[in-house]
Parts: structure tokens; C-alpha cells; sequence
């Protein structure tokens, strides 16, 4: 579930917001200033901030600055403001989207939809496997600074058997995935790929990460899990 975080100081429009969000399904973080969200920042994952501007202490502009100096984080900026210049303003800040008070809820929702759609912070994109971040978008796997560097086919075959869960994919389905025309002769080439990516994610103990089915196809031990 996306999370959320709301800061805004006036209480009745950022729990009015927050409520909003909340039924369309977000979990939601209210934050009445920037020192409040900074807090949130450092204790808990945020996909996305909603950032008024006009807080008392820091100001937003300040504040969104202070956040893109620091993440790549979803930031949508919420002003009176409805010119141009404040427009720009806000882009210029780094924000992915902007909106002009008053906000209409739905709009709200749609625009965090349509950012975390556009920044590949979709849900789903990272899964863990074993000791590995598979990223299926950029179709990466990597452990902390170490990448295993896959071939098209090699990938397309763990992404395969990431979509069955711990199901059994027999040998001709993964042979589909990775060829266009499979023949029988060639299952031998989908044991040949499995193994080097065995190799690759480290497996040399054993069937750790992946099952053999013996005669009949592969299967992960585990099932891959959320980030
Ligand atoms: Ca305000």
C-alpha cells in the first residue's frame, strides 16, 4: 500500500485531505509542519509527500528543497497560488505535480496515481529474493553494491518462475519465454540457462533459491517477497 504523508497546518483541510486519502486506499502520515514530516522522514517509508506551502516555520519552498536535496520521493505541492510563476516555482523546486487550493479529492488521488506511475515506484517493481533485490522494471538483480549480470534470457527465466510463486514451471513453458519457436531439442538450452543462473545469484551449495522438478521443469524455494 502507497504511504502518504499529508502536511499541511491547517488542521481541518489537512484532516479533510487525509480522510480522503485514506478512502481511496492510501495509508496516510499527517504532518501539521515540515519539522513533523522531517520526523516521518527519518522513521518511516514515505512514496509520497503533499506539500502545502504555506506552513509556518520553515516554509514549503525551503522544505522542498530540503527534500529533493535528499530523495527522489513523490512530492506534489499544494498552493494558493494559481499563476504561471507559482506554477514554474514548483516545478523548478523539483515537484512531480502540482495543485492549486481548492483541492478536489479525486484529482488528488489521481495525480499521486499518475506520479508514483511515472517515477517506476510502482508497487510490485522490487521483490526479494534470498539475499537479492530483483528490480522486474529495470530487470536488475542486485545484493547491496554486488549485481548479477544476467543475460535477456537468464532474467526472463527468473522472472518466469517469480510469477508462478513456488509453482512448478515446466521446462517447454520456460522454453516458451525465452524462445519464439520452441522445439523439443531445445529444452536442453533452458537447463543450460537455469544453471548459469544458478551460478550467477551464487547458488553453488545447492538448491537454495531454485528447485529442480526432475524431469518436468523448476520452482523457487521461496516465494519472492515484498520489499
Ligand atoms: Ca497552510
Amino acid at each position: 500500500m502507497y504511504s502518504v504523508a499529508v502536511v499541511e497546518d491547517e488542521n481541518l483541510a489537512r484532516k479533510a485531505i487525509a480522510l480522503s486519502l485514506r478512502e481511496a486506499g492510501y495509508t496516510v502520515h499527517e504532518a501539521s509542519d515540515a519539522l513533523v514530516c522531517r520526523a516521518l522522514l527519518n522513521q518511516t517509508r514515505l512514496d509520497v509527500i503533499v506539500l502545502d506551502l504555506g506552513l509556518p516555520g520553515i516554509d514549503g519552498m525551503s522544505f522542498a528543497r530540503e527534500i529533493r536535496g535528499q530523495s527522489d520521493i513523490g512530492l506534489i505541492i499544494v498552493t494558493r497560488r494559481s499563476d504561471p510563476e507559482g506554477r514554474i516555482a514548483a516545478l523548478d523546486l523539483g515537484a512531480d505535480d502540482y495543485l492549486v487550493k481548492p483541492i478536489h479529492y479525486g484529482e488528488l488521488a489521481a495525480r499521486i496515481r499518475s506520479v508514483m506511475r511515472r517515477s517506476g515506484r510502482e508497487r510490485g517493481r522490487h521483490k526479494i529474493l534470498g539475499p537479492w533485490v530483483v528490480d522486474l522494471k529495470a530487470r536488475t538483480v542486485s545484493k547491496g553494491a554486488e549485481v548479477a549480470n544476467l543475460t535477456r534470457g537468464e532474467f526472463d527465466i527468473l522472472a518466469r518462475l517469480m510469477q508462478a510463486g513456488t509453482k512448478i514451471v515446466s521446462r517447454q513453458e520456460l522454453l516458451s519465454v525465452i524462445s519464439r519457436s520452441p522445439l523439443e531439442a531445445d529444452l536442453r538450452s533452458v537447463d543450460v540457462l537455469v544453471s548459469r543462473l544458478r551460478r550467477k545469484l551464487n547458488e553453488l551449495d545447492g538448491d537454495n533459491l531454485i528447485a529442480t522438478a526432475p524431469g518436468f521443469g523448476y520452482r523457487l524455494v521461496a516465494i519472492p517477497e515484498e520489499p
